[in-house]
């Protein structure tokens, strides 16, 4: 049985390379955008990390870790398998089979997706993250961590919860405001390849802790959620079209993909050192999905003026019902006595990213107005 899950798990190692040479960049292109993202990391560790010096900065970035094919670029490679790591042994403790396992990796392609795909003849599936959706990971948690103050506590801090307080802060935060803007604008003007926008600092210790849990909590969201459709072996039956029937089972598959995401990332956040409390309330996850959802909204404004009616993708259910379905699973998972503090981060944090987007969103009809389009997709690939 080994024996057969090891000749699959090449299959799907395999594959997934054909993916990447068909979606992906080149290798020779690949391993340019592994220089500037040495370069970058190399920058950004030494800033992150006044005690760390070059030779162990780039003694960690020449270990190949664990790549699996010739266009995996470790860097992006060794982000994913993190969240990877995290996410099996969750299913592991919660009791899901992951048949004969993923190949999982970075995707250095257009747009900022993550997809699950069955290999087929086999019991693998391949789970795949564009470096885009990394960026925006990674983009995102700084801005969220920043946008929220913290308090001192007796032992260690807490972060303010009372939304109107924060709210007030931010908005009179002009510089952190416009960096909001940035990201809407950056995703929404060029879904294919994104600005990466300017290097965002962050203050101290303590905000640099709360960022790395935002940001694991939604790498763990995305990673769930893939996951998820692996678990219950959606994809294996092939869905041609997204109308109709179809569409309604289509959007059931992804709303139990969030729902398994939802009861992974909170089984991850319970195993922790420390708890990862985003994790365990799905704020990240939630957050997350919403900026995603305005992003798209932003593209339909640069392109008409104003933003459509209704969900901005037929292959996904709406928001609101994505959201519905995080909280209810949230909710049924936690302690009466938690339920309610959970509930509350999560929607906390979605009305944290709805107040930038509401202020960006009236920016980018401006931009609009004044002529600026957005840039057109190339490759429409089918992420799930
Ligand atoms: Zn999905």
């Amino acid at each position: 049985m080994d024996n057969e899950k090891a000749e699959e798990m090449a299959a799907a190692d395999d594959y997934r390379h054909q993916q990447q040479v068909r979606y992906g960049s080149s290798a020779e292109q690949a391993l340019q955008k592994l220089q500037t993202l040495r370069h970058a990391a190399i920058a950004h560790t030494l800033n992150a990390l006044p005690t760390a010096d070059l030779d162990m900065v780039e003694r960690a970035l020449d270990d190949p870790g664990d790549v699996k094919t010739a266009l995996d670029e470790p860097l992006s490679h060794s982000l994913v398998k993190a969240a990877v790591d995290k996410i099996e042994t969750a299913a592991e403790n919660i009791g899901f089979n992951l048949r004969n396992g993923v190949s999982f990796g970075a995707l250095f392609a257009e747009g900022s997706e993550a997809m699950q795909a069955p290999v087929f003849g086999t019991e693998t599936s391949l789970v795949m993250l564009t470096s885009n959706l990394l960026l925006l990971v990674h983009r995102l948690s700084k801005l969220l961590a920043l946008s929220v103050p913290l308090k001192n506590k007796r032992e260690g801090f807490t972060i303010e919860k009372d939304f109107r307080r924060i709210e007030k802060k931010l908005l009179k935060n002009e510089n952190l405001m416009s960096q909001w803007y940035s990201l809407y604008y950056d995703y929404s003007h060029n879904p294919t390849t994104p600005a990466r926008g300017d290097f965002i600092s962050i203050p101290g210790e303590r905000e640099f802790s709360v960022q790395d849990d935002i940001s694991e909590s939604m790498m763990w969201f995305v990673v769930g959620h893939e996951y998820g459709h692996h678990i219950m072996k959606h994809g294996s039956g092939g869905i041609a079209s997204a109308e109709g029937e179809d569409r309604d089972r289509q959007h059931g598959m992804e709303l139990e993909a969030d729902m398994l995401a939802t009861w992974l990332c909170m089984e991850a956040g319970n195993s922790e050192p420390r708890n990862n409390v985003f994790a365990l309330a799905n704020a990240g996850a939630v957050a997350l999905l919403a900026t995603l959802e305005f992003i798209r909204k932003g593209n339909q404004i640069l392109k008409n003026g104003k933003s459509l009616p209704g969900s901005t993708r037929d292959s996904h259910p709406g928001i609101y019902q994505r959201r519905r379905a995080i909280s209810f699973l949230t909710e049924r998972l936690s302690s009466p006595r938690t339920s309610y503090q959970f509930i509350s981060l999560q929607n906390l944090y979605y009305r944290i990213v709805a107040t930038t987007w509401n202020v960006a969103a009236k920016r980018l009809a401006e931009q609009h107005v004044f002529g600026v389009r957005p840039i057109e997709r190339t490759v429409e690939w089918l992420p799930r």
